[in-house]
């Protein structure tokens, strides 16, 4: 098959050549991102591989249909940037990678965690400074405290295994309880009786219309003071503007996110000669409480040997039998509004 490759960074080709050494399938290589200007690259394409900030809306995919196009490989777990109701109209499959490494998302995710609780990003630049002393660096244990999750599939069910080894009581809220997660010795709640008594909420269920800013003013207001939030799922769960407010009035104590609702125009790429244009983000930096990373919660040799080995599968299994091996259902993953 011949595989149009988008997002392309020298990550990502190094880690597919080595899952495609058999040279079975031609990946050409694109480092622009999707969009309707660069989808005409898609030409001559079975398959277009597309990773979390490629554009697959409606106009997108009936393009790529047109130029041929038959598959969507998914370089990600979440499929939230894709409009499936359009895939399935234009008879385009859609795959993606389940499961990497759960487990890359969730010590990420307890890296942030540990970093701004014990604040490990402002000791060391002051260490570096000449300046050793601790005012502004006072922190929390860990042990004893309450943590909220939101979502306890596999990568919050890896959170809930660590957090329990860390002595933390544990909140969790899902459409669905993980018998796993209830072993650790979860309480499932409602999401509003889980943020008024967690000390650290941390979310990890999908970007759906249900989640689609689910984290709001109303939310915050209701939540314990001092709350600390974690977001490693998708930037557009939490409404951003009504976040700053809630980091402005004290309600939210601290703040630490690897994903953003604008993400798209700053992650992956070094802009650091650049102005950022986006307020609401420039804003964020200036917060001493708030810590960003760009995306990396993923970004592990196996995930990345993961990712790489079920796309080469699922585009061979599409190859020979016209379904990949992790398809996503069409009647999932309709992007919600905005
Ligand atoms: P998963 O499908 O195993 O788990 C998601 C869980 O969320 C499920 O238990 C599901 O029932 C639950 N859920 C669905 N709707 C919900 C709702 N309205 N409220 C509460 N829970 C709800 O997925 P996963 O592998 O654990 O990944 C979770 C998310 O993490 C992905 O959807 C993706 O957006 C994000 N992710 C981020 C990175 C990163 O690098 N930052 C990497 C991988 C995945």
């Amino acid at each position: 098959m011949k595989i149009a490759v988008f997002s392309t960074k020298p990550y990502d080709r190094q880690f597919l050549d080595a899952a495609n050494r058999d040279g079975r399938h031609r990946l050409v290589w694109f480092e622009a991102r999707l969009s309707l200007e660069t989808a005409p690259l898609a030409a001559g394409a079975g398959v277009v591989c597309a990773f979390v900030n490629d554009q697959l809306d409606r106009p997108v995919l009936e393009l790529l249909a047109e130029l041929g196009v038959r598959l969507i490989a998914l370089r990600s777990a979440g499929f939230n940037n894709v409009d499936m109701s359009a895939a399935a109209s234009l008879g385009l499959s859609v795959c993606r990678v389940p499961a990497y490494s759960p487990q890359a998302v969730a010590e990420h995710t307890l890296a942030l965690i540990l970093c701004l609780d014990r604040k490990i990003h402002r000791a060391y630049n002051r260490v570096r400074e000449g300046n050793f002393a601790l005012e502004g660096l006072l922190g929390f244990d860990l042990a004893g405290k309450t943590v909220g999750i939101v979502g306890t599939g596999k990568i919050g069910e890896a959170v809930a295994r660590i957090l329990g080894g860390f002595g933390c009581r544990l909140l969790a809220h899902d459409v669905a309880e993980n018998p796993a997660c209830l072993a650790l010795g979860a309480r499932y709640v409602p999401r509003d009786e889980l943020f008024a008594n967690a000390d650290v909420v941390t979310l990890h269920c999908p970007l759906t219309p249900d989640t689609y800013h689910c984290v709001d003013s109303a939310l915050l207001g209701r939540a314990k003071r001092g709350l600390m939030l974690v977001n490693t799922s998708r930037g557009a769960v939490i409404d951003t503007r009504a976040v700053i407010r809630a980091l402005k009035d004290g309600t939210l104590g601290s703040l630490a996110l690897d994903v953003y609702e604008e993400e798209a125009d700053l992650f992956f790429e070094n802009l650091s000669d650049q102005v950022i244009r986006d307020d609401v983000f420039a804003r964020l930096l200036t917060f001493p409480n708030v810590l960003i990373t760009g995306h990396q919660a993923f970004f592990t040799v196996e995930a990345l040997t993961e990712i790489a080995q079920t796309t080469m599968a699922n585009i061979t299994a599409f190859e020979e039998t016209g379904h990949p091996m992790h398809a996503v259902p069409s009647s999932r993953g309709v992007p919600p509004a905005g």
